[in-house]
């Protein structure tokens, strides 16, 4: 399949993104080694640009990016696509809006996942990115279709996140940069959640009561 002239500029600006995202993970303690992985929708068409499996995240390059179509097949790329490529897959059927996706193995996170507990606001960030209460899907292994469907469901229209248990964070958003913010902002709620549940009895926040004035930009 050729993606054209444009197609290909635009696969070559994403598959920079992608990996500008991916240091970053590491960089801001959200992943390390060759944990996570990430995605974002080709605009032209159906396909994905995908993180490839197994490469470390400080000698990754745009070149190692897999293009593969939304039935799963590689379009381009030498490398395997990331284990988890049927998952993003799922998520992106289940969710038309979702443009990328970012999942990160952030160690708050996981302690909220290893007791299976869901992650409630507490911060301006955690409900203007991710919306809401993050839920937590029962721990399953990972990289099938079905698995990215059951987590699409739990994660569900309202938020735009949601936990595996012992295993991570999958986060989305309009765009690379918006879904990271998502992972972010969940892995700092979590931090301070778990600080302010230890002093007391911590105030939630709910998106309803955000009143953004006019004007104002969001931080
Ligand atoms: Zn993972």
């Amino acid at each position: 399949m050729s993606t054209g002239a444009a197609g290909s500029r635009a696969s070559q600006t994403l598959r920079e993104e992608v990996v500008h995202w991916c240091r970053e993970s590491v960089r801001t303690g959200l992943n390390f080694n060759t944990q996570g992985n990430m995605s974002v929708r080709l605009p032209e068409h159906g396909a994905i640009v995908i993180t490839p499996s197994g490469v470390r995240y400080d000698v990754l390059t745009p070149d190692q990016m897999v293009v593969v179509a939304d039935d799963g097949q590689v379009l381009e790329g030498d490398l395997f696509p990331s284990t988890e490529t049927d998952v993003h897959l799922a998520h992106y059927r289940a969710w038309p809006d979702v443009q990328a996706i970012v999942h990160t193995e952030s160690p708050y996170v996981n302690m909220f996942g290893a007791v299976g507990r869901p992650i409630d606001p507490v911060l301006l960030n955690m409900v203007l990115y991710a919306k809401g209460t993050v839920p937590v899907m029962p721990f399953e292994f990972s990289t099938n279709r079905a698995f990215g469907e059951r987590s699409a469901a739990v994660m569900g229209a309202d938020v735009d996140a949601v936990v595996w248990a012992n295993h991570g964070l999958l986060a989305v958003g309009q765009d690379l940069a918006g879904a990271f913010k998502v992972a972010v902002a969940v892995e700092a709620n979590a931090q301070v959640l778990l600080g302010a549940l230890q002093l007391g009895a911590p105030r939630l926040l709910d998106l309803a009561d955000v009143v953004v004035p006019a004007g104002a930009r969001l931080p």
